[in-house]
């Protein structure tokens, strides 16, 4: 149905797969993907070849997860994934397999997989492998587990969450035995690191299927995931909807969004415990302080604002503010921004027309008094953006000595 959107990459890795005698198939989301007619953003390949065996026809691979199968080869500088089909042990705690045995069997991997819809195998000659009917569920928008979705919650319970999130991106409904699959085992959630909770509750925000986002709390599964965050949502879920519709894709903004209550101590305490690196951190906390302040609509100020917390913390707030406060006049604070940036004033001491080391040549002795000196002479070129000449500058700074 879709060969001919196959890349000539992946054309080329089955081909070389199946003239050695192996067998090749793309698999998993890609193949759903193309199903829906939307851009796979990656092209995963399951094959019968051994780890050793892929890496023996490829020039330049490396290896991925070789304990899990996983080799990744590099065409033409894009990475794909070539896993030999493998049958998953017994899960001992709800998230790793005890062991993992390479098949032959092609089904046999097809079974480990979460979803009819990511259990779908496809090769350029052959069509579509589909032994768990993934396609009619595609089609009918469902999201099923495959084989008895309670097994597979119990094997890996992240699967639950990766269900919500998936009817949040496809805007699919989760099948009745798997929803109720999902509430009878959600406190297994528990179990999984929170590192992988994160990545699944990221992906969740940045979804578009506003609709289905209850899900994850209607559920439950949030309520498990963190008691009093379920709470605070359901709260306010009906807005929080609303508002996250109208924020652009951007991970901090949306975490800013759905923390919009937090303290920035609160918020801090609650991204650390879900691990979120340093830099989101303190980009959601710089937005929460100053989320409830009046933006201001003039130069002078918005110029001292922007070099206090940066001009992408301002733009950030600027965003917030029109979909949290409608009634604040975010269009003012926008163009006064806009002007500022085109007629490029001097906003940080690195723009500024003098430095601390013209200031000591001129006799300021080394010291506090040099920070003190440059803070006068930014706020004075906030105020006159005209003024960021060196000459004038130094004049003042002698006036200031
Ligand atoms: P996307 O990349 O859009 O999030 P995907 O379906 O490609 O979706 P991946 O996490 O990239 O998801 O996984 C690739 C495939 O591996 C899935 O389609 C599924 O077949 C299988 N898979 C991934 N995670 C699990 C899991 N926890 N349990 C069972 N199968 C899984
Ligand atoms: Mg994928």
């Amino acid at each position: 149905m879709f060969s001919n959107a196959l890349p000539e990459d992946v054309l080329y890795i089955i081909k070389t797969l199946n003239q050695a005698g192996h067998q090749a198939y793309i698999i998993g989301g890609c193949v759903r993907d193309a199903i829906l007619h939307t851009q796979p953003k990656d092209w995963d390949i399951t094959t019968s070849a051994k780890p050793e065996e892929t890496k023996e026809l490829f020039s330049h691979t490396f290896d991925t997860g070789i304990q899990h199968g996983t080799i990744t080869v590099v065409l033409n500088h894009t990475n794909y994934e070539v896993t030999t089909y493998r049958i998953e042990g017994e899960y001992e705690d709800c998230r790793h397999p005890s062991g993992v045995t390479f098949t032959k069997n092609l089904q046999e991997d097809l079974l480990r997989r979460d979803f009819t819809m990511n259990a779908i195998a496809y090769h350029p000659e052959e069509g579509y492998q589909d032994f768990f009917h993934g396609m009619e569920d595609i089609q009918a928008k469902t999201i099923r587990g495959v084989g008895t979705p309670a097994l597979r919650f119990q094997e890996d319970a992240l699967r639950m969450l990766r269900c919500v999130r998936f009817a949040a991106q496809l805007g699919f409904d989760v099948e009745e035995e798997t929803y109720q699959a999902l509430s009878e085992n959600k406190e297994l959630i528990k179990k999984i690191s929170v590192e992988r909770i994160h990545d699944e509750m990221e992906k969740l925000w940045l979804c578009h299927h506003y609709e289905k986002m209850p899900l994850l709390w209607q559920s439950g599964l949030l309520g498990e995931i963190d008691g009093s965050f379920a709470n605070r949502l359901m709260q306010r879920a009906h807005n929080l909807l609303e508002e996250l519709r109208k924020a652009p894709k951007n991970s901090v903004l949306r975490w800013t969004i759905v923390l919009q209550d937090y303290s920035p101590q609160e918020a801090k305490a609650f991204l650390k415990k879900f691990k979120f690196d340093n830099e989101s951190l303190k980009g959601i906390c710089l937005l929460l302080e100053n989320i409830n302040q009046e933006l201001p609509t003039q130069g002078y100020p918005l110029r001292g604002l922007i070099s206090k917390l940066g001009l992408e913390a301002v733009e950030q707030l600027i965003t917030l503010q029109e979909i949290l406060r409608p009634t604040a006049p975010s269009l003012q604070t926008a163009q006064c921004l806009h002007k500022i940036v085109s007629d490029g004033d001097c906003l940080t001491l690195k723009s500024l027309a003098v430095d601390g080391q013209m200031l000591m040549e001129m006799g300021v002795p080394k010291g506090k008094k040099i920070g003190e000196i440059l803070a006068v002479l930014l706020d004075f070129v906030h105020q006159n953006p005209q003024g960021n000449q060196k000459e004038l500058l130094l004049k003042m700074a002698k006036e200031h000595m």
